[in-house]
């Protein structure tokens, strides 16, 4: 068994369902899933193999879901702190939407206290549905992506988190407008305090000149995560070109 015997290993019994690398999918009706004190998973498969192998495991702590289903944790690929209180909020166009109810809404992580509470309801949330990896964005404001951070890091999740770098954008408030040489600054400022903490859980990300200058400042190897355009109306004010097609031009990304 690939166990390390210092420590004394949890064993969890219920119904596995096991997706693997290659795309297949092992399921174990009454299946065992053994995790070191350490976190790691240990050994999974059928109790009736695994547990021949546990003659020395008395005392050791089991938890019995039965017939209950046992998946790997979830990884959410793309969500936006400040939209967490918007979930459910109906407009006819993303434009739309962004200007009555989500514009505002983000605004207001400029107050900490705010901030603090709402990553910490996140965070909660998402390890009640089983989501243990999150690729965040948090919103334009410093503080509250470190506040972020800081909540991430205490709740154990895994998470790849990125200040919001916005330097133009119709209807965009003024207060969520940043000069994109701050923003890079600050978003790099966050890069060096956060990249790899908590034992390698912890990432930022950051999302033109200021696409090249966020391509340029990730050399310390940090993620850079963009939302692409989802509203065909989105264009390039300067020119007539998709937004994301200009922006990836500009950017020379490949
Ligand atoms: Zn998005």
């Amino acid at each position: 068994m690939r166990m390390d015997s210092r420590h004394n290993p949890v064993i969890y019994r219920g119904r596995i369902v096991n997706p693997k690398v290659d795309g297949s999918c092992e399921e174990f009706q009454n299946g065992c899933l053994i995790v070191g004190v350490d976190g790691c998973i240990a050994d999974v498969g059928p109790w009736e193999d695994i547990k021949q192998q546990l003659s020395a495991a008395e005392g050791w702590r089991t938890v019995d879901f039965g017939s209950q289903l046992l998946l790997p944790g979830f990884i959410d690929l793309h969500l936006h702190f400040p939209q967490f209180d918007c979930r459910g909020m109906y407009a006819d166009s993303l434009l739309t939407w962004l200007k009555k109810h989500i514009y505002p809404v983000e605004a207001r992580f400029g107050d900490s206290s705010l901030a603090r509470g709402t990553a910490k309801r996140l965070l909660h949330e998402l390890a009640r549905c089983g989501t243990t990896t999150a690729v965040i964005f948090s919103s334009v404001h410093a503080e509250a992506t470190d506040i972020l951070f800081e909540e991430a890091a205490s709740s154990g999740l895994r998470a790849i988190i990125g200040k919001v770098l916005m330097d133009e954008g119709e209807h965009v408030p003024n207060s969520l407008l940043q000069n994109w040489r701050l923003g890079i600054e600050e978003s790099v400022a966050l890069c060096r305090k956060w990249h790899g903490a908590s034992d390698g859980r912890l990432f930022p990300s950051v999302c033109c000149d200021l696409f090249r200058a966020a391509y340029d400042g990730s050399g310390s190897g940090c993620q850079i995560t963009w939302s692409v355009c989802s509203n065909a109306r989105v264009r390039d004010p300067r020119g007539g070109e998709p937004y994301t097609k200009a922006v990836s031009a500009q950017a020379k990304l490949r």
